[in-house]
Formats: C-alpha cells, structure tokens, sequence
C-alpha cells in the first residue's frame, strides 16, 4: 500500500472510532488469524452486579454487608465496586452509607482482598484466596459456587475470622453482539481464544454463550502474554483485545494490541488500536480495513 492509502485508511478508521496508531499497526491486521479475547469488561459488560447472596451462619445480611463493603469499598476491582453497590441497599442512609473503619487492608491481585473491620479479619474472594489463608470450603458452599459457575456468574466467599460465612453470585452479561461478532471472525477464519483471571467454571460457561471453544482461566497478566507468545510461536498472527491493567502485557506481546476503550489508561497506552466505542463489532471494523487498505484488489 501507498503511503496515500495508509493515510487514507488510518483517517477512515479514525471517523468510525477506530484509533489506529501508526502504519504498522494498520498493516499488521490484516494477517491475524487468531484473536486473543480478555472476559471482563471486553466480551462482557464489565458491568458486574450482585445477584444472589447465600448465609452459611446465622448472622444477619445487613451485618454481613456492613463488614464484606467495609473491606471491599479500598478496592478499585469491577467486582469490588459491584459489592459495594449491593451493600448500600441495607444502609439507613443508601447516599451515605458510611462504612466502618477497615484497617490493615490488603489487595491481593487476582485473589481478592483481606482487612480488618470491628475487629475481626474479613477475607474476601475466590478460592484460592481461601486456600492461601487456610479456609475450609465446606460442601454446601462449593456446591453454591458451582452452581454459580454454571450459570455463567462469578462465586465470591466470604470468611470472617477464620470461618467461611457466605458466598456472593455477581453476573456479568455478555456485550450486545458478542456472540455474532465471534461467529462472523469463524468465517473470515480467525480462531477466538478467550483468557481470564476468573475461575474456569465460569469461564467456561460465558465461552460457550458467545461461542469460543479455547478458554484459558485464572491466568496471571504475565501467563496471558505467555500464551500470546505460544500462540506466535506455533504459527499465528495474533491479536489482543482487552481492557485491563492484567491484559497491558498481552496487549504488548501481541502482534495487534486491541485496547477497548473505556478500559484502564494502561491498556489503551499498550494498545496499537484503540475501539473508542468499546464495540466489539469494531475488532471486525479494524481488520476490514487492514485487509482492504494492504490486500491487492484483483
Ligand atoms: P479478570 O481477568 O477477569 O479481570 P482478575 O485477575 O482481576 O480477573 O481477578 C480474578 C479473580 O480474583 C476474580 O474473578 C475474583 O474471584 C478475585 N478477585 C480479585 N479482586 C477481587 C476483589 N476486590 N474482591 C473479590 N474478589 C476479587
Ligand atoms: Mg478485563
């Protein structure tokens, strides 16, 4: 292609929300044939909402939610944010909710978060996170949790003081779209892999909504790239499209980093194109006009 017909597509590609940063990038989308999806926030809505709360003692959920939302309001995590929302609703005063002090607070990065409320310690996340703190799941909860799982939503455990108490459901519908856009990428034969830091039971199951057969689950920032890396290695031109600060490694490793972009600053500046609408339909926008821009048209 002309410089002229870079320009020119670069400035199309600008028009309809596809930020495009450099000839290279534009070049490079025309080769890819497997595509690299992050979950959270990039095939779902990463909006997160709390649908279903399960007591394993007999305290009481007001009680519960003062102390889960006393730790997780130090958080800047989409689920956090999601518990904190829930938990207004059994405040006096929902605008103001005014969270207990939490003291020592921790963030544990792909775990969860751990601090200290009215003196007890509160823990709070996946099951690893328990596992680290010698936790006992019992049965009824793992049960809770796989059921959960199953239905596309993400289990959260509570333990306070030592003792699982309670399990949260927090579901995050897949975009609008999501489905057809991996569907039509199936028949411009691109593969769709789909990489998470979630657990596989529910990565599972939001793969199979939207279509994707290859999920790589509870995958570190550093292991998504990885993958990324063994995929160009056994032969593909690979693009990422993600949101997070978890996904700026892959984003990097990829032949095509594909920022959404309501996403973290960090990705959007890992990025080599940025889908300013967050539309996942713009993934197929940007290899279009790749493929129109540097294929000879016979
Ligand atoms: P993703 O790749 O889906 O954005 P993360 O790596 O950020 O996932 O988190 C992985 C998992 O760690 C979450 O699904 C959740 O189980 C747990 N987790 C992380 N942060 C929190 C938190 N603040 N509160 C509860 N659970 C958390
Ligand atoms: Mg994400």
């Amino acid at each position: 292609a002309t410089p002229t017909a870079v320009m020119v597509g670069t400035g199309v590609g600008a028009s309809q929300g596809v930020l495009i940063k450099g000839g290279r990038a534009l070049e490079s989308a025309h080769k890819v044939n497997c595509i690299v999806f992050d979950k959270t926030g990039t095939l779902t809505a990463g909006k997160p909402v709390v649908v279903n709360t399960k007591l394993l003692t007999n305290m009481v959920l007001r009680e519960f939610y003062e102390l889960v939302a006393a730790a997780e309001v130090n958080s800047e995590h989409p689920l956090a944010k999601a518990i904190v929302e829930y938990a207004k609703k059994f405040r006096e005063d929902e605008e103001n909710p005014a969270w207990p002090e939490a003291r020592d607070f921790i963030s544990i990065t792909g775990h969860g978060v751990k601090a200290t409320v009215r003196n007890k310690e509160i823990l709070v996340g996946n099951k690893n996170l328990m596992f680290d703190h010698n936790i006992a799941i019992p049965a009824d909860a793992k049960d809770i949790l796989v059921e959960a799982e199953g239905m596309a939503q993400t289990g959260i455990l509570v333990a306070i003081n030592g003792e699982l108490v309670g399990v949260l459901a927090i579901s995050d519908p897949l975009k609008p779209g999501a489905e057809e856009v991996i569907s039509i990428l199936k028949s411009m034969k691109i593969r769709s892999i789909m990489v998470t830091g979630d657990n596989w039971g529910t990565a599972n199951s939001i793969a199979r909504e939207v279509g994707i057969e290859t999920v790589i689950a509870e995958a570190k920032p550093e292991q998504k790239a990885e993958r990324v890396k063994d995929l160009q290695a056994s032969g593909y031109t690979v693009a990422m499209v993600g949101d997070g600060i978890n996904d700026s490694p892959a984003l990097v490793a990829a032949d095509v980093g594909m920022a959404i972009g309501a996403g973290t600053d960090i990705a959007i500046e890992a990025a080599d194109i940025v889908l300013m609408k967050s539309n996942l339909e713009d993934v197929i926008t940007a290899i279009d006009l790749s493929r129109k821009t540097f294929s000879r048209i016979r």
